[in-house]
């Protein structure tokens, strides 16, 4: 499968914080074994996904140019949108500037990330904003910014992403009453202190928290729960729960009931061994349980994935993906937040972060990827650095070959 030039092809699909990294280390570890990396993406602006609950409080982000941070890596980036795999000739179609282009592969990897689900509550899809792109963000932001004042928000989802989106509303636009619905009470995976610490920021900020509700239709106007009515609202914004892209189903490329690839414990799709899956576009098993989509989680796996196939290639044989998480850090506006550390299954431990010394360490995160990707461009990052192996929680032997 290896072009005229290069003896490998390693395509990778996204240029998210997965994709960029996993681009980056295959480039940088493969040049000397004749191993070329294409990158896709749809846009040349790197994305800070962490960051869209700031664009929907009306703040400007930094702009990251994707093929400057590419420079000089041999990476070849091509601006397009990849819209069908076929896995059986090993190749992707891309979508790009108005043509279309065939890329050849040896190993793919699949980094395309996920949007919100609004696929399955009735009305979701037409009258609720997103928080998936910096273009959905500021179509928000502009909505709250017209809403001069007054209104009412509703945040559908008390996840992390909706109690960071909430805050950060709430704290840019205080005369505007902002709802944050969910199922479960906020921070339910937070010990008892960090847990009390945001309740008691949430109704600091005057956000009114609603329990126990699911969402079971977005009006225009109203948003209506199974348990209470419905509660008035003037903007929806949906985050309860994400959703992959179908372009590995419609490639028979076997996936879960959120089409995330099922991979084994080496990253590889259980269905296509060519092609890695990472990020929130791939269901991971530890001994301990499932991966769920975050930055945290998914940096990881772009390394492994990356190892793997420069291993591959070297005609050596994967080695099984360990990880473990250390914290849940939760941005509460601009000047305070809640940092829970936690055990690698992501039970909290006793230690937390609250106020300003939170908020810092939380930026200090959220700063940190572009950062790494500027140095992984020029030196080889220790694994160690970038892959919390997770200790004795992913020692056991037996690993579960797959999500179902
Ligand atoms: C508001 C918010 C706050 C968050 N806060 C945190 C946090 O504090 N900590 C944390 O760990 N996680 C956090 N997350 C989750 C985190 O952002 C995701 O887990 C992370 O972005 C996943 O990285 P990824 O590379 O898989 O996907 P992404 O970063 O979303 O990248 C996917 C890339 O693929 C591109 N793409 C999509 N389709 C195609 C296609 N067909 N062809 C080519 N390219 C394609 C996209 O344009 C994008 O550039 C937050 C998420 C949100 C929305």
């Amino acid at each position: 499968m290896a072009t005229e030039q290069y003896e490998h092809q390693v395509v990778v699909l996204g240029a998210g914080y997965t994709g960029l990294m996993a681009a980056l280390r295959v480039a940088r570890k493969g040049r000397r074994l004749g191993a070329k990396v294409v990158l896709v993406n749809p846009s040349d602006r790197f994305v800070e996904r962490l960051r869209m609950h700031q664009i929907a409080a009306g703040e400007e982000l930094e702009h990251y140019s994707i093929s400057e941070m590419v420079a000089d890596t041999g990476i070849e980036f091509v601006r397009g949108f990849a819209t069908r795999i076929a896995p059986e000739l090993q190749n992707v179609v891309v979508e790009e500037n108005g043509g279309r282009r065939v890329v050849p592969y040896d190993y793919l990897v699949y980094a395309i990330g996920s949007g919100a689900n609004i696929r399955t509550v009735p009305g979701a899809d037409l009258h609720a904003y997103t928080l998936d792109s910096p273009q959905s963000a500021r179509r928000f932001a502009r909505r709250l910014t017209d809403l001069q004042d007054h209104g009412a928000v509703a945040v559908c989802g008390n996840g992390l992403t909706g109690i960071e989106a909430a805050a950060e509303v709430a704290e840019s636009f205080p005369s505007l009453h902002v709802s944050l619905i969910g199922r479960e009470e906020p921070g339910v995976m937070m010990g008892p202190k960090a847990r009390r610490y945001l309740h008691a920021t949430l109704e600091r900020l005057g956000i009114d928290v609603l329990t126990g509700a699911t969402v079971t239709k977005v009006l225009p106007e109203a948003v209506e729960l199974n348990s209470d009515g419905a509660v008035p609202t003037d903007v929806c914004l949906w985050t309860t729960g994400f959703w992959a892209s179908d372009l590995a189903k419609t490639a028979a490329v076997q996936v879960d009931d959120r089409d995330r690839i099922i991979v084994d414990g080496s990253l590889r799709s259980v269905s296509h061994p060519q092609i890695f899956a990472v990020g929130d576009a791939a269901a991971v098993r530890q001994p301990w349980g499932e991966i769920h989509g975050t930055c945290q989680s998914g940096i990881p796996t772009a390394v492994h994935a990356a190892d793997s196939c420069i291993r591959l290639i070297k005609n050596k044989n994967p080695k099984r993906f360990r990880f473990g998480y250390i914290h849940q850090p939760v941005s509460l506006g601009r000047k305070d937040g809640v940092i829970q550390f936690a055990k690698p299954d992501d039970t909290p431990r006793k230690l937390y972060l609250k106020g300003k010394r939170a908020a810092r360490y939380k930026e200090f995160v959220s700063s940190s990827p572009p950062k790494f990707y500027r140095l992984a461009r020029r030196f080889p990052i220790p694994r160690a650095l970038v892959v919390p192996k997770g200790g004795r929680a992913t020692r056991r032997n037996r690993v579960p070959a797959a999500v179902s």
